[in-house]
């Protein structure tokens, strides 16, 4: 077996997810730069390629069946299997006129939140498993948010954003579960509050800090953690 290990990360092309590519390129991986857009996947493959860093494009809209099926057999043809996988892609969601204000919520925009930050996953997940088997040490992040956390109950009230992470952790449980007797480790990651387009450049920790948990996560060792929800200081709470 190829001795280079590769990893995808979904919406690889700016933000946490860039980071997160760039920062498993540094330690050796090849990465597969998962990317809706053409022109923002070409040129985040290109900055990564200047930084040293062995990447190639993969066209992946993760709200898509058929995207994200080109986007395993695409890997498949050029890395024969895959080592880690990186379900990094994610958005806010609209919160004009109250629509994530629970008592006026657009239920339009819990579906479209949903289907990018749960259901994309998913769709990820089982489309690269099959590659993923084929891995000595196969791992899954999935970029939760403690916004998520029903115990801390932090940030601002997003009533299809935050929920949208709290279903992601039941469902991260739910593939560990699932995996628990294979070489498959699977957790999620909180990111802390990142400057990215996402925060509108306004929160204190750089891109490259929000990657280090996901890195570390994609990085465990045979007998690492499984299931858990994890950022810098240890043990999210649920
Ligand atoms: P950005 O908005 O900077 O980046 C989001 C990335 O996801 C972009 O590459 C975007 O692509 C991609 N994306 C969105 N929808 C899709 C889709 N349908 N298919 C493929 N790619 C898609 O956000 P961040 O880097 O800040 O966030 C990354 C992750 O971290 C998200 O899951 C977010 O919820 C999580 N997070 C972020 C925090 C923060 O403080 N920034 C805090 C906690 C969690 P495109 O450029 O095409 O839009």
């Amino acid at each position: 077996m190829n001795d280079t290990k590769t990893a995808l990360v979904t919406g690889a092309n700016k933000g946490i997810g860039f980071a997160i590519a760039e920062g498993l390129g540094a330690i050796g991986f090849t990465v597969a730069v998962g990317a809706r857009d053409e022109i923002r996947r070409k040129e985040a493959v290109e900055r990564l390629r200047a930084a040293g860093v062995d990447a190639f494009g993969v066209a992946l809209d993760v709200t898509s069946d058929d995207s994200v099926a080109a986007a395993a057999a695409t890997i498949e043809q050029t890395a024969g299997r895959l080592d880690v996988l990186v379900n990094n892609a994610g958005i806010s969601g609209r919160t004009d006129g109250g629509a994530q204000d629970p008592t006026t919520l657009d239920l339009d925009v819990v579906r479209t939140v949903l289907d990018t930050n749960v259901f994309g996953v998913v769709r990820v997940t089982n489309a690269m498993l099959p590659l993923l088997r084929r891995a000595t040490s196969p791992r899954i992040v999935n970029m939760s948010s403690n916004m998520g956390s029903l115990t801390l109950q932090t940030g601002p009230i997003m009533a299809a954003y935050a929920p949208s992470k709290s279903l992601l952790n039941s469902v991260t449980t739910q593939y560990a579960r699932r995996l628990a007797d294979t070489n498959i480790i699977v957790n999620a990651a909180c990111p802390g509050y990142v400057a990215t387009d996402f925060t509108g450049f306004n929160a204190p920790r750089t891109p490259e800090q929000g990657a280090a948990i996901a890195i570390r996560l994609a990085t465990l060792p045979d007998d690492g953690p499984r299931g858990g929800f994890f950022d810098d200081d240890g043990v999210v709470p649920w």
